[in-house]
């Protein structure tokens, strides 16, 4: 997506190409005659000045590496966080605790034993099940599509199911949404109650690069069972044996899949939680935040430390000018999203957070997590407040991002208990076209993240926050579909 008006702004601030890492000059607190829109001007040129967001997630990358949910990393990744938030100023820092089941990854291979033996790049879905040490061997039974497998009358019994489906690039994510839910969530127990001794699927990746791409899968009536998601290019072999099967040159594909996670119960997540206190109506909350947690296999710079990066960046911006908003801009950085949890769809810390301020009143809530690309749309909770949405709209338009037709019907899956119970959900939505090429894998590393891109979302968040914590404009209730 082209940057334009983005390298206009920072070409008249005096950037260079690359962020520069100025200072705030002086306090510029706000006055009586400064109204909203001036000021949210302000912080977004501001932010669009300052490294803050890469600079954190940089360090947290790099300090504590791959952040499993309820691991000693994501702890003590929480704890700096907490230490670093109140350095920076913010009020109320605290840490909230819950319980989880910590499921942890073991050793992970797939091969096809005969004919046509070879071995697959593998990694195994988070909540999954185990295999005995030594393995489980059984015949392959492949799908092309999650729809043919689910309609199938074929007995499964003893076999190996092997989804093939690819995952479709769009900008939106809708590509990786409509397979998530079936293919990763409840393609392995379909496959249990079938009768099945194992499941592998084309990882939900969108690149052609051998990476296995992870992700939680869940079950709620059955055991768990073993379940692998293969890379791209070896889903794309299965599809070619597939074929020289079909035309009989081939007898069924004997596989031998290995994967021994482990599951602990007794273990133990947290969110962070830090506040820029509202001057005039503090008990006013607008929440918003990324999750601190990520998948094993890489570092979590995408998924999700550009997430909390960003949204701490955009409340410090204000801190950094000594400009407080009328209501309270509370950031939460929340744990253990990524994993499924026995008996529930997880989203353990949201619904830690979720439970821990139910007395509050929530104005809106938002999450950012979907990678560190550019902004190019807000949806707000409604689209009837036509002067609050023209103001904002004057304020975005020049970082490229327009103020969207409809209201937003999600703010993020952190979000969502908070949006269940009515609070409204605004979604500043990113460009992920190319976000699904490393979600998920080893390679989700702070490379990934172009710094000068990261500070277009922290502009346009300090001032979407500032615009929503200074209006009246209450945003009730909801307009959902
Ligand atoms: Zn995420
Ligand atoms: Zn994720």
């Amino acid at each position: 997506m082209p940057l334009k008006a983005l390298l206009l702004i920072t070409a008249a601030l005096g950037c260079a190409a690359t962020p520069v890492l100025a200072k705030p000059k002086a306090e510029t607190p706000a006055t009586v005659t400064e109204t909203p829109e001036v000021i949210a001007t302000r912080l977004r040129d501001a932010a669009l000045q300052s490294n803050a967001a890469y600079d954190f997630v940089a360090q947290l990358t790099t300090r504590f590496g791959a952040r499993p949910a309820g691991s000693d990393s994501e702890r003590k990744a929480a704890e700096w966080s907490a230490a670093e938030l109140k350095k920076m100023g913010f009020d109320n820092v605290r840490i909230e605790t819950f319980p989880l089941v910590i499921w942890e990854r073991g050793a992970e291979s797939l091969e096809i034993t005969g004919p046509f033996a070879q071995k697959m790049v593998v990694t195994a879905l988070g909540g999954s099940g185990a295999t005995p040490p030594g393995g489980v061997e059984g015949e392959a039974a492949l799908f092309e599509t999650y729809a043919e497998f689910i309609d199938s009358k074929a007995d499964l019994t003893g076999k190996i199911v092997v989804i093939l489906q690819p995952t479709v690039r769009t900008q939106t994510g809708q590509g990786y949404g409509v397979n998530s839910g079936s293919v990763r969530r409840s393609g392995p127990e379909e496959a249990k109650k079938r009768g099945a001794v194992g499941y592998v699927m084309r990882s939900l990746g969108t690149e052609d690069h051998r990476f296995a791409h992870t992700g939680a899968t869940r079950f709620t009536g059955v055991e768990g069972l073993p379940a692998l998601a293969i890379s791209p290019p070896d889903a794309e072999q299965f599809e070619r044996l597939l074929k020289l099967q079909r035309a009989g040159e081939a007898a069924p594909l004997k596989l031998k899949m290995v994967s021994t996670p482990t599951v602990r119960t007794g273990g133990q997540s947290q969110n962070v939680i830090a506040e820029v206190r509202g001057s005039k109506r503090p008990n006013e909350i607008v929440t918003i935040g990324g999750h601190l947690d990520s998948w094993d296999l890489g570092t979590g710079a995408i998924d999700d430390g550009a997430g909390v990066a960003i949204t701490m960046a955009a409340a410090k911006v204000m801190i950094d000018h000594s400009l407080r908003p009328e209501r309270t801009v509370r950031v939460v950085f929340w744990g253990s999203e990524e994993v499924s949890q026995p008996g529930d769809l997880g989203l353990s810390g949201a619904n830690a957070y979720a439970r821990s301020s139910a007395s509050d009143t929530h104005i809106a809530a938002a999450e950012s997590d979907f990678g560190a690309d550019v902004v190019y749309a807000l949806a707000l909770p409604r689209t009837d407040y036509a002067d609050f949405n023209k103001t904002l709209g004057k304020v975005l338009y020049p970082l490229n991002i327009f103020i969207a037709r409809e209201a937003s019907t999600g703010g993020g899956p952190d979000t969502s208990p908070l949006n269940a119970r009515g609070v409204p959900v605004f979604d500043l939505q990113q460009n992920g076209t190319d976000y699904f090429d490393v979600h998920h894998t080893a390679d989700d590393t702070l490379d990934r993240i172009d710094p000068r891109k990261l500070t277009q979302n922290v502009a346009a968040w300090a001032a979407t926050v500032w615009m929503i914590a200074n209006t009246n404009v209450t945003f009730q209730p909801t307009n959902r579909k």
